[in-house]
């Protein structure tokens, strides 16, 4: 199939979310609207193709039913996860297990959590909390212990455009003021080290899973550093890698009038994070715009984009 498929947004409430989504051209269920997923195949938050052929069906369905979209491979589970954040307060600060851990200690899951974010936007001082300083197991219980946070995490402050890769492990909080690209595999575990003490509408503290956030810490912490590549600039755009692990390649593009993409992959996922433009496969045009989410099948991986926008592509 020479088309992509667009797909319907999922909108969650959180405790900490806000407003910000609207600009995406989503409808908000909540004032504290925090996640858009836009691409996922996880039963907590299923993407449906918003027309044409497909209209109607789930991405798990199509994974399941019509391989040949994905390059005839698709045993297991749909692997990755795309969601727009909007923290209008900090995030609780946690960590995710890898895929080993996850079979361990979850039932439903078919994946540890590695992800990594692309800022949108960012309010001036915005930070996030990456990592810690914790050198052994008994030093991190004992800050713990102690509700020693401001030296036990370490925060990073940021800005629109900066790109962070969180390997499954890592502690870490979305602090607020920020609007980000989360880039995932399909996972919705989370492991609550701490939450601020914050309480919700009925004075209800968010539970906390210290125990299994202990058995999948790294201590002490390990510091990826990622080195983005450019691997295209001209006229027309500017592209560039963001990071590839085992479980996804991401790249930015930023499309200042034309871009001509051509990826060997076996489909690809695309977010729309500013601007619009027309994608152009095998001769038919579509309109995409900001907020829009889309899946390219492995035979629709060779497109043109034109217009002013900048997207997230990403692949396994
Ligand atoms: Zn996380």
């Amino acid at each position: 199939m020479k088309r992509p498929i667009f797909f319907k947004p999922v909108l969650q409430e959180r405790i900490w979310g806000g407003q910000k989504l609207a600009q995406f051209g989503y409808e908000l269920p909540s004032k504290q609207t925090g996640e858009c997923w836009g691409i996922s195949a996880h039963q907590n938050g299923l993407s449906i193709v918003r027309e044409g052929e497909f209209e109607g069906k789930s991405l798990r369905e199509l994974w399941d039913s019509r391989p040949e979209l994905f390059g005839g491979e698709t045993s297991g589970e749909f692997p990755l996860l795309v969601k727009i954040l909007d923290a209008a307060a900090d995030l609780s600060v946690q960590v995710h297990p890898n895929d080993e851990q996850a079979a361990a200690l979850e039932k439903n899951e078919a994946y540890g959590k590695t992800e990594c974010w692309y800022v949108i936007d960012a309010e001036e001082g915005a930070e996030l909390i990456l990592g810690h300083t914790a050198q052994t197991v008994e030093a991190f219980t004992q800050k713990v212990e102690r509700n020693e946070w401001e030296t036990l995490l370490n925060r990073v402050p940021i800005k629109a455009g900066d790109f962070f890769h969180v390997p499954s492990g890592t502690i870490h909080a979305i602090g607020a003021g920020t609007i980000i690209l989360e880039t995932q595999q399909s996972s919705d575990t989370t492991y609550r080290v701490y939450d601020f003490d914050r309480t919700d509408d009925s004075g209800q503290k968010r539970e906390l899973h210290l125990e299994k956030a202990m058995e999948v810490t790294q201590i002490p912490d390990i510091r990826y550093k990622t080195k983005t590549k450019t691997i295209i600039e001209n006229d027309g755009c500017k592209v560039t890698e963001l990071v590839t692990t085992n479980e996804f390649t991401v790249y930015h593009g930023q499309v200042r009038s034309y871009w001509n993409a051509a990826f060997d992959a076996n489909y690809l996922l695309v977010s729309i994070v500013k601007g619009m433009g027309e994608l152009t496969i095998a001769n038919a045009s579509y309109r995409v715009v900001k907020g829009d989410h889309l899946l390219l099948p492995v035979e629709a991986t060779t497109f043109e984009v034109k217009g002013e926008l900048e997207l997230i592509v990403s692949h396994t």
